[in-house]
């Protein structure tokens, strides 16, 4: 982690010392959070929502803090070691940029609507077998989270793997002139966010601005499937670096780079790409989308000039970041498959083609519930996604949720009515499901973050 003296953290923030003594102490790490106070570190107070950090600075010089942030319209600063900034956010995001350049850490920027945190884990597990590598910790990818991974980094890290976020215009490109990145991937354009956005043009328009930080002669890897990143990308506003190089991959075979074939295996997928010919590659997780999202996390370890063998270890030893399609294997000889982190309509059909992908032997089992934030065509998405089960071969259909009902609803125009149950109630939903699971059975749950399925993941585990 960061590790400066104040006169250089001052600097670095575009700051002012409250008081002169002690210039030269050693300030090791940054922190938002005063319930979690790093000894040695700077506190940042940050102005939120409910409540204004400022108003725990008095105390974090006793807890621990070698100094901290204060925002100049906020009076006097408490006493104790103070760097004046005009706005503790811009400071910590301008402290955040000046590290990242000292250290020179080669930058990797990962967005898109669905896949970053999985694309990031890859990217991380490919590169460490050969470099020094940062990532993003579970989802801090937005305007303090990206700024705090950064500020996290050891001094002596090759290459940086940061995630980025977003909700709404304008945030990416905030988050890509922090970082500059070397390379920068869109992993896809999808439905998440159409709330706040209104359209999937304006959600490819936010992914895009991924590319106005990137470093001149820098390298957009990008979803080649999605045809409106070309054409957002001809836009004369869009924002670019000059001499950018473009590498396209997906599952269409105009791509730079597509799988060429593809095996599932009940740990993974075995695939060939055009790019690495007849080499084969063990992916070890589930679903025709998460090889799309290794041929990404390859392009970037190509780029670096990570070589087959090496790939092939650095997949061997993946860990991923949880809830993410996991696969559990109960001893009553259910598979349950984990998929509750979130969901939108893009990674609900990711989804669903993978159960869809399981032995007609195993009975195929949905259990489905709420994508929020998508606007006015929520009835319509959810509604779609229960026809898109229904075709994939889905035997049993469960929804929990008011938005739920609606995949019952689509999925019923195809599906028998004794197949498709739906809830509001969850202890009811779990109920049903313990009632009708038998050995043999492969369960796929997913729903929006909000909708906190995975109690409903704990409670099947612990029937076991
Ligand atoms: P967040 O916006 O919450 O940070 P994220 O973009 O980091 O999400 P992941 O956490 O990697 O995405 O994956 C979230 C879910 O998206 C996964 O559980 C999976 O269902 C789905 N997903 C991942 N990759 C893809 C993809 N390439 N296409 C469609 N769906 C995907
Ligand atoms: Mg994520």
């Amino acid at each position: 982690m960061i590790n400066r003296t104040l006169a250089q953290i001052a600097s670095m923030s575009g700051g002012t010392l409250a008081e002169s003594d002690g210039a030269d102490t050693k300030i090791t790490g940054i922190y938002t959070d005063s319930r979690n106070p790093l000894k040695g570190g700077l506190f940042v107070p940050i102005a939120g929502e409910r409540f204004d950090g400022h108003a725990f600075a008095d105390n974090c010089i006793a807890e621990g803090a070698g100094a901290f942030f204060w925002q100049e319209d906020h009076g006097a600063p408490p006493a104790g070691p103070a760097i004046l900034v005009r706005d503790t956010l811009k400071a910590l995001q301008q402290l955040a940029a000046a590290y990242l350049k000292e250290t020179r850490a080669y930058v990797v920027g990962i967005t898109g609507s669905n896949g970053k945190t999985t694309t990031k884990d890859i990217v991380a597990a490919l590169l460490s077998t050969t470099f020094r590598v940062h990532k993003t910790q579970g989802n801090y990818n937005n305007h303090i989270g990206l700024p705090l991974t950064v500020l996290s980094m050891p001094e002596e890290t090759q290459i940086a793997i940061l995630e980025m976020g977003m909700s709404g215009r304008e945030e990416i490109r905030l988050l890509s002139r922090i970082a500059q990145p070397d390379v920068a991937v869109i992993t896809n354009i999808g439905e998440a966010h159409l709330l706040q956005l209104g359209s999937r043009e304006e959600i490819a328009r936010a992914k895009l601005e991924i590319i106005s930080g990137l470093k001149p002669g820098g390298l957009l890897i990008c979803n080649g499937d999605e045809p409106l990143l070309p054409s957002v990308l001809a836009e004369p506003e869009t924002e670019r670096p000059e001499e950018m190089k473009i590498f396209t991959f997906g599952l269409l075979q105009d791509n730079d780079d597509y799988p060429t074939e593809m095996t599932t295996h009940d740990k993974g997928i075995i695939f060939t790409t055009k790019k690495s010919g007849a080499e084969a590659f063990d992916l070890p997780l589930l679903g025709r989308h998460n090889v799309v999202n290794c041929l990404a996390a390859m392009a970037v370890a190509r780029q670096l000039g990570v070589g087959m063998e090496q790939m092939r270890q650095g997949l061997a030893g993946l860990k991923l970041t949880g809830m993410r399609i996991e696969m559990i294997l109960c001893d009553n000889g259910l598979t349950l498959l984990n998929d509750t982190y979130n969901a939108s309509p893009l990674s609900m059909k990711a989804a669903i083609d993978t159960l869809g992908g399981y032995s007609p032997k195993n009975r195929k089992i949905a259990v489905l519930g709420d994508m929020l934030e998508l606007g006015a065509g929520e009835e319509q998405y959810h509604r779609e996604i229960g026809r898109y089960a229904a075709a994939a071969g889905v035997d049993l259909l469960f929804t929990y949720g008011p938005l739920g009902s609606h995949i019952a609803e689509g999925a019923r125009e195809q599906m028998a009515q004794g197949s498709v149950h739906a809830f509001s109630d969850k202890d009811e939903l779990v109920t049903a499901l313990r009632e009708e699971l038998c050995s043999g059975d492969v369960v796929l749950l997913k729903a929006s973050r909000g909708m906190k399925l995975e109690t409903v993941v704990d409670a099947l585990k612990e029937a076991n």
